[in-house]
Parts: C-alpha cells; structure tokens; sequence
C-alpha cells in the first residue's frame, strides 16, 4: 500500500472571527520512495501540508494514513513514536545546533532515541559520507557555508533511517546553484536508498528536478502530475 495517504483533508485555522481554509479537499497518496515537490505561491498551503504529512499537526477533518495507520486513531506518544521512527525533518532555516560539530549534529536523534554513542556515530558518519562532508565533521555549522549546512541537516533527517523526509522549503535560503544542488543531492539519496522526499518550493524551476509535482493554489491541489519517464536528465 502506499506510504502515505490523505483522505478529504481539511484543515482550518480560526483567527477572531475569520476562518482560513488553508487546505481544501486534498486526496494525496505517497508511494514509497517517490520524490515529490509541493509547490506553490506563499499562502498557498504548503507548511501546511509538511506539517500534516509530517504528523506535525492533525487536519480539521478527513484524515491522514501513514504506513497504514492513521494517525488519528494514536495516542499522541504512539504518534510520536511513529514519527520518530519513520519521518525525518529538513527546515528552510537548516535549524542546526550552534555549538555542536557536523559529526555531532548528524549523531543527535539517534542519541535522544538511546542508541549507543558508538551506532550513532557509525550511522552518523556513512550519512556525512553520503552528503559529501566527510571532511567538516569537526566543523560547527558557522563554519559552513548555507548549502553544506543543509547538507548537514539532510544527514540528520536520514540518520535514523525514515522511511519519509519531509522538508519545507529547504531551498529557501540558498542560492540558486546550492538550491539545485540540494535537490539534486536529496534525489540521488531518494534513488539510491527508497526514502520518499516531499519537499515544498515556490520556485518554478526546481519543478523540472521531480519525478511528481503536487501545485497547491489557495489550499486546494489544482495539479498532480508525474513527470514522463526519461524525462529527467539528473
Ligand atoms: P505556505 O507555506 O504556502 O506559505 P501556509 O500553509 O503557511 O502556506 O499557510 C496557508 C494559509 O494558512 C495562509 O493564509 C496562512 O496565513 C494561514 N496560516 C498558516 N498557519 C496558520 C496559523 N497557525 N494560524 C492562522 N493561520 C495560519
Ligand atoms: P507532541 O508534540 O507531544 O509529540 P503531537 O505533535 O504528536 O504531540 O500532537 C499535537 C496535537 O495534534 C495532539 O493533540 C495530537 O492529538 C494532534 N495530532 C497531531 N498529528 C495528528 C494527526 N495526524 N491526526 C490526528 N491528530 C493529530
């Protein structure tokens, strides 16, 4: 079955008075290993939509199946568990620790899930490997420009093996060559290893690099499409 599955998702937020329908309707399923963008103009609902497929947030009505189960039927430590154990994170403002190195950074969720020190620096080192930054390990994130700090949070966000990473506008704070870059580098993890991606954009031009795009307009998917085969030349 597939990975993930949105079924009739609403979701509102109420400010005062008004009411904004930040998601209309969405019916999405995520196969695994898929590599997907979420695009759209700002406003349009994207943050929403990590938020939800992340098991961030919970939709106003309708629901959200992850692996199988649908996560409203958890209790909110089994939704955290799963979410642990099979959903990693990348942030547009990368979100690392200031004082800790790469290596350290990378080891983090393992340590908080009390694995070894050892296991987590074992895995921590083959995902550095995997992002190229095998030689800033001792590196703080200031002493790394903003494309190889994004490449440190990806290694984060895979240490733990998730089956899903969910990034909301990783790109947004990189030039326009680390942005490709990034995409290029997450698309080649999600070929190699099977972890589905789904990550949001507003920018058009990453839309060539998926295999599906998912464009999102006032909250609701006005277009859903996978690109033909072959025609990505990454
Ligand atoms: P995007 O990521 O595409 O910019 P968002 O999902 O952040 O879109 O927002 C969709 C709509 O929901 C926007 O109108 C936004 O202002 C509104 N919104 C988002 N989060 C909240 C919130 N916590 N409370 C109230 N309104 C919100
Ligand atoms: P915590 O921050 O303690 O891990 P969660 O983020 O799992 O808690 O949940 C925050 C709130 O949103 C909880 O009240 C939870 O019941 C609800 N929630 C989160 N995700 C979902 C979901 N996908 N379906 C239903 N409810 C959810």
């Amino acid at each position: 079955g597939p990975l993930l599955e949105m079924r009739g998702v609403n979701k509102h937020y109420l400010m005062g008075e008004s009411r904004i329908d930040a998601l209309k309707a969405v019916n999405v399923q995520i196969e695994p290993g898929e590599f997907v963008a979420v695009w759209g103009p700002s406003g349009s609902g994207k943050s929403t939509f990590c938020n939800l497929i992340g098991l961030l947030d919970a939709p106003s009505s309708g629901s959200v199946h992850f692996l199988g189960q649908n996560a409203a039927m958890l209790s909110d430590d089994q939704r955290s568990a799963l979410r642990n154990r099979a959903i990693g994170f990348v942030f547009q403002g990368f979100n690392l620790i200031p004082v800790l190195s790469a290596l350290e950074n990378v080891m983090l969720p393992l340590q908080v899930g009390q694995a070894s020190a050892q296991a987590a620096r074992v895995a921590a080192l083959s995902r550095l490997a995997e992002v190229g930054l095998t030689s800033h390990l001792a590196h703080r994130p200031a002493k790394l420009s903003g494309g190889q700090q994004q490449r440190v949070a990806i290694a984060r966000a895979l240490v733990g093996s998730p089956a899903l990473v969910v990034a909301d506008e990783p790109t947004a704070n990189l030039d326009s060559d680390n942005a490709l870059k990034v995409i290029a580098l997450m698309r080649s993890i999600s070929k190699s290893d099977g972890t589905a991606f789904v990550f949001s954009t507003h920018d058009e031009r990453l839309l060539e690099r998926v295999d599906r795009r998912i464009m999102l307009h006032d909250g609701a998917v006005v277009e859903d499409r996978k690109a033909p085969a072959g025609a990505l030349a990454l």
